[in-house]
């Protein structure tokens, strides 16, 4: 999942883009509220993480400019300004919840999912198909009743694809779900963690979609 982090402390984005990549994350940090904008005018993000202290643009003001362009991707303030106005003020601009610092990476990761969830619609976290099991939560994948063991990209890729299950996405699409900026993305990255897969679950899992890309298949 590829999530916008727009902190300007360096030590505090740091750790977290460490932290939520531990977690299996794709971490795009910027470091002030007029990057924060254009990234999401370029990227799809299933999150924002946004400080409201940020240089060159408020928080606030970045927040309320994508509200009223009418974006809708859950925005989780992040911020020091513990005093009540502030926090009425975050939520009225259109933030979905608000964690005050310091905070602890585990409430983050849990408001995080709570959003995740709520923007999904979807009471349960896990994902079915067929014999294929995977919780989002839980980071966990089962298949035919066994626990299956995949790395961090792995996951992420197996993630991306059964959240549109009969849609091909293309190797771009995939490497964009996998890697934040900067990232060094090698050539035939998304082939590799394509053949682990099929390796490590079953051959027919994954199929190729001819000049399109890849989508789930359908697992006896
Ligand atoms: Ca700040």
């Amino acid at each position: 999942m590829r999530i916008l982090l727009a902190e300007d402390d360096p030590m505090i984005g740091d750790s977290l883009r460490k932290g939520l990549r531990g977690e299996g994350f794709t971490v795009d940090w910027v470091q002030d509220g007029r990057s924060a904008e254009r990234a999401l005018e370029t990227t799809d993000y299933a999150l924002v993480l946004l400080d409201l202290g940020l240089p060159r643009k408020d928080g606030l003001a970045v927040l309320n400019g994508w509200r009223q362009r009418g974006l809708t991707v859950p925005v989780l303030i992040l911020t020091a300004r513990d005093a009540v106005p502030d926090r009425v003020k975050g939520l009225d601009s259109g933030a979905d919840d608000y964690l005050v610092k310091p905070f602890d990476l585990a409430e983050l990761l849990a408001r995080m999912r709570a959003l995740l969830r709520r923007q999904a619609g979807r009471a349960r976290d896990l994902i079915e198909i067929g014999a294929l099991r995977l919780d989002p939560v839980a980071h966990a994948v089962e298949y035919q009743g066994q626990p299956v063991a995949l790395s961090a990209r792995e996951f992420a890729l197996l993630h991306a694809l059964m959240e549109r299950p009969g849609m091909a996405l293309s190797r771009e699409q995939l490497e964009d779900r996998l890697y934040g900026w900067g990232e060094e993305v090698e050539s035939n990255a998304v082939e590799v963690h394509i053949h682990n897969l099929r390796r490590k679950l079953s051959p027919g899992i994954i199929r190729t979609v001819r000049g399109v890309g890849y989508r789930i298949g359908e697992p006896s």
